[in-house]
């Protein structure tokens, strides 16, 4: 039987870290000096160096009475590689900082960091290092992703002409969530035939994936905060518009099922649910790419249109810190 770690309390901050460190130790080979010291050591490389950081705060990101530590700590590597994925780039070097509620169990950190490497190894990043505070209240993550990129792709290249495409259906997560959060419990294993399984395995365990050619790519940014409000991102830093197609928003099979359940307008999660961790970015018309082309770039303006040309102009509404949710 494996050994139960018990009150963070009897283990203190420093056999915490030995935990952690024994948990993570599949380094690659330009990692000179990983956990362990005052500070990691990594061998310069000749491509360019992507940096990103993005914080989880429970009550904020995440509720643990739908949420285990292992589900979160993929989630929480999932959205830092989806940022390095955003760029075109490679995620390479993972660094961790916690802080954590005095009642939590060494096992919760344990748990979280299982998570955590088991995106790691997948993508071959090594965790090199991080800080661990005690909190007051809630459990605060907060990672920081180093990668690397021959070319990376930024927001602000698109042009008017431009096609715009996703990688991924979009709105499963924001279905998942909302069916989670009437369920209210936990999910330990998922069921691949079950239709809400799948959408709720997307929201707690989203799944990056990288684009293979971006040669041809003018501008890109992983969904995060919605459809809407993305696209405009990419508008905003380009200087440009756009009008997307509202019958070739990608909708999974699974989330029209659940929708129409719930009373839900699929397309109305798909344009503005968020957390879909899939890639949207422009280039030509006639790009060769397995994505799904959902709109095109224009000099001004933002547009939805249908497929007997009515044209409505949208907001960039979705998921905003500070602000009430819209969906
Ligand atoms: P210092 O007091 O010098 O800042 P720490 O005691 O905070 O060092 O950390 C010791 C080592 O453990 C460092 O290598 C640090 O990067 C690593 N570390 C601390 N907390 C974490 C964590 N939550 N995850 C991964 N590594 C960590
Ligand atoms: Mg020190």
């Amino acid at each position: 039987m494996p050994v139960k770690l018990n009150k963070l309390a009897q283990l203190g901050e420093f056999g915490l870290i030995k935990h952690i460190q024994s948990q993570c130790k599949n380094l690659s080979s330009d990692v000179l000096v990983g956990i362990g010291d005052d500070a990691a050591v990594i061998v310069p490389q000749k491509n360019k160096t992507l940096i990103t950081s993005d914080m989880m705060i429970e009550g904020v990101h995440f509720d643990l009475s739908f949420t285990t530590f292992h589900q979160l700590g993929y989630k929480f590597i999932a959205v830092n590689i989806s940022d390095i994925f955003a760029m075109g780039g490679t995620p390479e070097h993972f660094i961790v900082g916690l802080g954590i509620p005095p009642n939590f169990k060494a096992d919760n950190i344990k748990d979280l960091y299982s998570g955590i490497m088991k995106l790691a190894k997948k993508h071959k990043i090594s965790l090199i290092g991080g800080d661990t505070c005690t909190s007051k209240n809630d459990l605060i993550l907060s990672g920081t992703l180093l990668g690397s990129a021959k070319q990376v792709v930024t927001r602000s290249g698109a042009k008017a002409g431009d096609s715009i495409y996703v990688t991924a259906p979009l709105g499963d997560s924001a279905m998942g969530f909302s069916l989670l959060e009437k369920r209210g419990k936990k999910i330990n294993k998922f069921h691949p035939s079950s239709t809400a399984s799948k959408l709720m395995k997307t929201h707690l365990m989203p799944e990056p994936a990288p684009l293979q050619n971006t040669s041809k790519v003018t501008s890109m940014i992983d969904i995060s905060d919605g459809l809407l409000i993305d696209v405009s991102h990419i508008c905003d830093k380009s200087r440009v518009g756009a009008v997307i197609y509202k019958e070739s928003v990608p909708l999974s099979n699974e989330l029209k099922v659940m929708a129409k359940k719930s009373g839900m307008d699929p397309l109305n999660i798909a344009l503005k649910g968020g957390e879909d961790y899939a890639l949207l970015f422009t280039g030509p018309p006639n790009m060769k790419t397995s994505a799904f082309k959902i709109g095109e770039i224009i000099n001004k303006g933002r547009y939805i249109i249908d497929s007997r040309g009515n044209k409505t102009e949208f907001k960039p509404e979705g998921y905003e810190h500070f602000k009430k949710i819209n969906v």
